[in-house]
């Protein structure tokens, strides 16, 4: 069976968890201080804080850029649902808009017409790790002053060209930058997150509330001469990563370059073979972007069921997911009202399949997986067809 995903994990990360186990410093301690300075200089960011997942980075975000119940937060609803989530943790309204068809990301013309006296923030995803086009949603929020937040959850390693450079996304270039470290992303922590900001301002705020809103934090009373009790002057959370988690993330962060480098290498191979593949829309990569392929996301055919050719594939040994999910649909979010049409999101939804791609992958089971996807788009036309004429041949008897 070739999964959708699969994590690199070895003695390293077995090793530096242990290590952290027996060092008896088990939460925010030197690994999480360590993490957090090693992953601020891959991204190239002024600050990181370690918290226990995207989703929770993505609620301190919010918090952080000021938004307070009734407030409006301009965002994708072709997202996982954590998205959408973090906003409504904060009372506030997700507004959603659509995305562009090429690269699955927010549609900076939608996010223009979305914009009210209500909006508070702007959230916008690199999905699946491909950038989204910050050079133009930076341009319509600083026309209107207002704070954008990236959920950058799968796009550790991705790159972005601005004013003719290359950076990775994290610096970030927005206010915000989130990340996730979910053993399904391309390094993991088993669960963790990241936020990183150029805001020293944020960056405290974001150590106060993801420890309860402790004043002082537990290491620095800890290793203290003399004696200091703490206060809460804010409400706060626990939010907290702890050290074994980020001794593993320290291990996961050296093999950033050649993970991103092999799914490079892979994604490219994909590309080559899929040209076999009639009528299959292969990703694209814009001139000024690097994705590190995440996800591979594939367009089917016209007409083409979905579930059908995932059924195929799954009976020929190979997992695959739907596309990414809109949140709208789910009946978690009827409360969350609509103001555009999110037809392209819906479509996208609808029609594409994500492909499995793991550094691990061989390329035997690369091209069974592309033989898997052929074999099964032609047994549903074959099957289509053969309906049709059972159809009008029934209809002549
Ligand atoms: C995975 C993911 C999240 C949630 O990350 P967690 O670390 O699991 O909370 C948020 N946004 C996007 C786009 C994701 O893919």
């Amino acid at each position: 069976m070739i999964p959708i995903a699969k994590p690199v994990l070895g003695t390293g990360e077995a090793d530096a968890a242990r290590d952290a186990v027996l060092s008896g410093s088990l939460i925010q301690g030197p690994q999480v201080a360590a993490f957090e300075q090693e992953f601020a200089q891959a991204v190239g960011a002024g600050y990181a804080c370690a918290v226990s997942s995207c989703t929770t980075a993505l609620h301190l975000a919010l918090l952080a850029v000021g938004v307070r119940p009734g407030d409006e937060v301009i965002t994708v609803s072709h997202s996982f649902i954590a998205t959408t989530n973090a906003i409504r943790y904060c009372g506030a309204v997700p507004v959603f808009v659509d995305i562009t068809a090429d690269i699955f990301n927010l549609d900076p013309n939608a996010l223009a017409v979305a914009i009210t006296r209500r909006t508070r923030a702007i959230l916008c995803v690199h999905q699946m790790g491909m950038p989204c086009d910050l050079r133009q949603i930076l341009a319509i929020a600083r026309a209107h002053r207002m704070p954008v937040i990236e959920d950058a959850a799968c796009a550790v390693g991705s790159e972005i060209r601005l004013d003719g450079t290359w950076h990775m996304i994290g610096r970030p270039h927005g206010d915000i930058a989130c990340f996730s470290f979910h053993p399904g992303k391309v390094i993991t922590t088993g669960d963790g997150g990241m936020l990183t900001t150029s805001h020293a301002n944020y960056d405290r705020l974001f150590r106060v509330w993801r420890q309860h809103g402790m004043s002082s934090p537990e290491t620095a009373r800890h290793s203290a001469a003399s004696v200091i009790f703490e206060d809460y002057p804010v409400l706060g959370y626990n939010y907290r990563m702890t050290d074994v988690q980020a001794a593993i993330g320290r291990s996961q962060l050296r093999r950033l370059r050649p993970i991103v480098a092999r799914r490079r290498a892979l994604a490219a191979r994909y590309r080559q073979l899929l040209q076999k593949v009639a009528d299959v829309c292969p990703p694209e990569e814009p001139a000024w972007a690097r994705s590190n392929w995440q996800s591979y996301c594939v367009r089917l055919p016209a007409g083409v069921a979905q579930r059908t050719v995932m059924q195929v594939m799954l009976r020929s040994g190979v997992t695959t997911r739907r596309g990414v999910m809109c949140a709208h649909l789910e009946p978690a979010c009827v409360s969350v009202p609509r103001r555009q049409p999110l037809t392209v999101s819906e479509q996208a939804q609808a029609e594409c399949v994500l492909l499995p791609l793991f550094p691990q992958m061989s390329d035997l089971e690369q091209d069974h997986v592309v033989a898997a996807l052929q074999g099964a788009i032609a047994s549903f036309k074959q099957r289509r067809r053969a309906r049709v004429t059972r159809f009008s041949g029934s209809h002549a008897s």
